[in-house]
């Protein structure tokens, strides 16, 4: 099957290409690099707003919410766009949290989020994961104690990745300590320079930051609930089938330059492109990158059914970070001891980016879920098989 858009999506395809070719400056491409792709920096920011103003960021929302009301896979394609480009492409507010507000939340609250985060003028952080809360969320230990009019949040948060450039976090917090499992927990959003939020660094391996956030005693506004009171176990699971929806293009840049490369590259005489191994090993990322197209478009094909994709955006999630895992595997295999060599190296060929996608890649396979939990609800919400 071939995606076929039609004329007016192609030609705001073409736009949003040219947009990116003409807007894209070394500084923005920079800055994204060095934050790992999220969204929230300067350069982004200044870009986004940009961007943004013509409704390219939330296509398929509505006109009234910022959006051009288009297809979800007219949005699909523009993501795949930014992603080849390199730009910011994780958007929590745009991209998550957004459309779970649009699903859930009070009218009210819909009027007061959804243009800023359509604008890109505002940015949420997940606030989801805890030290003893990764994969199992029900097992959450932030709490947040009614107060009248706000609520008393107090905890600790691990892995809250925009949290040093986001405005807001996008907090799953426990209001009902006393209910049964999935049951007591809330989804707030929360600002992030009030009064008792400490936000700490941690770097990963890949070199950009994530964080831990503290909660001392911050105060939190009732109108800041998102939806019903102990109902945020199912908005969370919600937020996140919209997260697993992984535009590959960025990796698919990377296998580019990887095949690009043995062409161009001979050893003892031979261009590295002859090597019947290497052809095979191509030619098998080529599948798996044409399957990805596949399982990405197929999500957008259900959200424009109007329903939400569920274990589905589960298999593309692991089927495509699993294939960015195997693109930056066969990078180091192909380029050798080159392949190790960072950026500026003496003898480091496609300046670096194979030993850094490398790195970066490992983490694709465990946020918004491992391929372990990804497996599991395959098998459960897919397959119903029963629970162990
Ligand atoms: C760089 C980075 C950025 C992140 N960004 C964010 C963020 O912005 N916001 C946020 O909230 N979180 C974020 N996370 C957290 C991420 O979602 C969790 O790390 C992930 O869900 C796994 O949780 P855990 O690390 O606690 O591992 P655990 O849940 O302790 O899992 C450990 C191992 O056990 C396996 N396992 C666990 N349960 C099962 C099971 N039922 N069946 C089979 N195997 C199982 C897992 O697959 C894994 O291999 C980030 C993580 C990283 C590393």
């Amino acid at each position: 099957m071939d995606f076929e858009f039609s004329v007016k999506e192609q030609d705001i395809i073409q736009d949003v290409r040219e947009f990116l070719r003409s807007e894209s400056t070394p500084e923005l491409l920079e800055e994204s690099h060095h934050l790992g792709h999220i969204y929230g920096g300067t350069e982004g920011r200044k870009f986004i707003k940009k961007f943004a103003a013509n409704g390219w960021l939330v296509p398929d929302w509505p006109k009234e919410y910022g959006g051009l009301g288009s297809s979800a896979m007219l949005t699909f394609a523009i993501k795949e766009e930014m992603a080849m480009a390199a730009v910011p492409i994780i958007f929590v507010a745009a991209h998550m949290a957004g459309p779970t507000i649009m699903h859930f939340a009070s009218d009210e609250m819909k009027e007061k989020w959804l243009l800023p985060i359509a604008r890109g003028e505002v940015e949420f952080a997940l606030g989801y994961t805890e030290p003893q809360a990764g994969s199992d969320l029900s097992s959450l230990e932030i709490h947040a104690a009614d107060s009248g009019d706000h609520f008393i949040v107090n905890g600790g948060k691990s892995f809250n990745t925009h949290s040093h450039v986001a405005d807001y976090h996008w907090l799953a917090t426990i209001t009902d300590p006393e209910a049964k499992r999935y049951q007591g927990m809330s989804m707030m959003i929360v600002d992030l320079k009030s009064p008792g939020i400490e936000i700490r660094p941690m770097i990963t391996m890949a070199g950009w930051q994530t964080n831990e956030v503290f909660y001392n005693d911050v105060v939190v506004p009732k109108n800041h609930l998102v939806g019903e009171i102990n109902q945020g176990f199912y908005y969370l699971m919600s937020a996140l089938d919209f997260e697993r929806m992984f535009p590959l293009a960025a990796y698919e840049r990377i296998f580019n330059e990887i095949v690009s490369y043995t062409k161009d590259t001979s050893v003892a005489g031979q261009p590295l492109s002859k090597q019947p191994l290497i052809r095979q090993k191509l030619a098998q990322l080529k599948i798996e990158l044409e399957a990805n197209k596949l399982l990405f478009f197929r999500l957008a094909h259900i959200i424009d059914k109007g329903q939400i994709p569920n274990y589905q955006s589960s298999m593309q999630k692991l089927f495509a970070t699993e294939t960015a895992q195997h693109i930056t595997q066969a990078g180091m295999e192909i380029l050798g001891y080159h392949g190790l060599l960072k950026k500026g190296s003496r003898h480091a060929v496609l300046e670096g980016l194979i030993e850094q996608s490398y790195r970066t890649s490992i983490v694709e396979t465990i946020y918004a879920g491992t391929s372990e939990v990804q497996r599991n609800i395959i098998a459960l919400r897919g397959l119903k098989l029963p629970t162990k």
